[in-house]
């Protein structure tokens, strides 16, 4: 626990996610100040439920798209929605907050001193032809597809990052996230972990786009965490950007076949068109991590998977049983 004059003032933007509000529980527990500002579109106070009555936790409806004014130490920039169904539902809003959100949070860090994070994703390495991906690949997007609004929105803004870096000196770090997941994933964000795990409990089909061998590498969320608070915490002179996921690689079918078994469901695969842009093959390359931020992932995907499950059955419980 921080002492009171070490406590730091920490800005999360999109708090209210899945990730964010992870983040904010654990900002709190080491003894941070944490505001958190949402504008609820994917996130919800749900989430937060545990830090809504803590004196250190202030939770505010914004969106970035928009100007904030706040004094704090740190930034941790996550909003933004992350998941295919959520992102296309808007497109024009999800370049956006990606853009003019980091232009507005890029903008508050440097008036006010700050340092700043930035949650970038493996989407910007696109369909990746080099495997496993590296920080320095350049990527392979598609500039005018479904899910360009999301890959060039977080494309530009590492742009941004670094210009403001170059420019104005600001103390960056740039985190690109390989798949997540836990507890507090939208049950109907379509995310694939989710999907089967909701699926599977409830005996419906699973839904297998294409003939899933596509690949996948998960990384549980407490993992990811540490991986965020050990950046923020690196020296100046460390911007990444770096890889922060699991390394080992999942075919599609092989994560359906893990969860039917885990929840001793009998529900059927079931097979569905491919979308387009679907990337084949996704995996990191997190010598970076390990070298910079002595981070790797410690959690497997069974005993992750267990935890999520977990957390869904009393989700859907609760839903059942009205107490929800
Ligand atoms: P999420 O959808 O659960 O959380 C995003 C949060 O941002 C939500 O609370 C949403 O309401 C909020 N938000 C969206 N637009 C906003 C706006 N204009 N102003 C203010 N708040 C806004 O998603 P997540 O999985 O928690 O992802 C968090 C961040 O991590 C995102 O930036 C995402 O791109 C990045 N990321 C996540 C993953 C993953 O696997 N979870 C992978 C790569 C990158
Ligand atoms: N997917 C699937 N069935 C589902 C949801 C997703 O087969 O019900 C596939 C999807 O086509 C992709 C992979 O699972 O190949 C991961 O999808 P997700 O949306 O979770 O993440 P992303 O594609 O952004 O990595």
């Amino acid at each position: 626990m921080r002492s009171y004059s070490s406590r730091k003032r920490i800005l999360v933007t999109g708090g209210a996610g899945f990730l964010g509000s992870h983040l904010c529980e654990r900002l709190i527990a080491r003894g941070d100040s944490v505001l958190c500002v949402d504008n609820f579109f994917t996130g919800t106070k749900d989430n937060l439920a545990p830090l809504l009555t803590n004196p250190h936790f202030e939770l505010v409806r914004h969106d970035v798209t928009f100007p904030l004014y706040v004094e704090v130490d740190e930034i941790y920039n996550l909003a933004c929605p992350a998941s295919p169904i959520h992102y296309q539902y808007d497109p024009v809003q999800t370049t956006k907050t990606s853009v003019h959100g980091a232009i507005n949070m890029l903008g508050l860090a440097k008036r006010v001193k700050a340092k700043i994070l930035q949650a970038s994703t493996s989407e910007v390495y696109g369909d990746p032809k080099v495997h496993p991906q590296t920080e320095g690949y350049w990527g392979h997007v598609n500039p005018i597809g479904f899910r360009s609004c999301y890959d060039e929105g977080k494309r530009c803004a590492e742009t941004l990052f670094f210009d403001y870096r170059r420019q104005h000196g600001l103390r960056i770090k740039v985190a690109r996230i390989f798949n997540t997941y836990g507890p507090r994933m939208h049950p109907n964000d379509g995310r694939v972990v989710s999907n089967f795990i909701v699926q599977a409990l409830a005996g419906e089909p699973i839904t297998i786009y294409g003939e899933g061998s596509q690949t996948r590498s998960f990384c549980y969320v407490d993992d990811l965490i540490d991986g965020f608070l050990k950046l923020m915490d690196t020296p100046d002179d460390f911007t990444g950007p770096v890889n922060l996921g699991n390394p080992n690689e999942f075919t599609i079918r092989q994560l359906a076949e893990q969860v039917i078994k885990l929840t001793g469901s009998n529900s059927k695969l079931e097979f569905k068109p491919l979308p387009s842009d679907d990337p084949l093959q996704r995996q990191p390359d997190i010598s970076l991590a390990k070298e910079k931020l002595d981070w790797a992932p410690s959690i497997r995907l069974e005993q992750g998977l267990v935890k999520t499950i977990d957390y869904f059955r009393k989700m859907l419980d609760s839903a059942v049983t009205g107490t929800l």
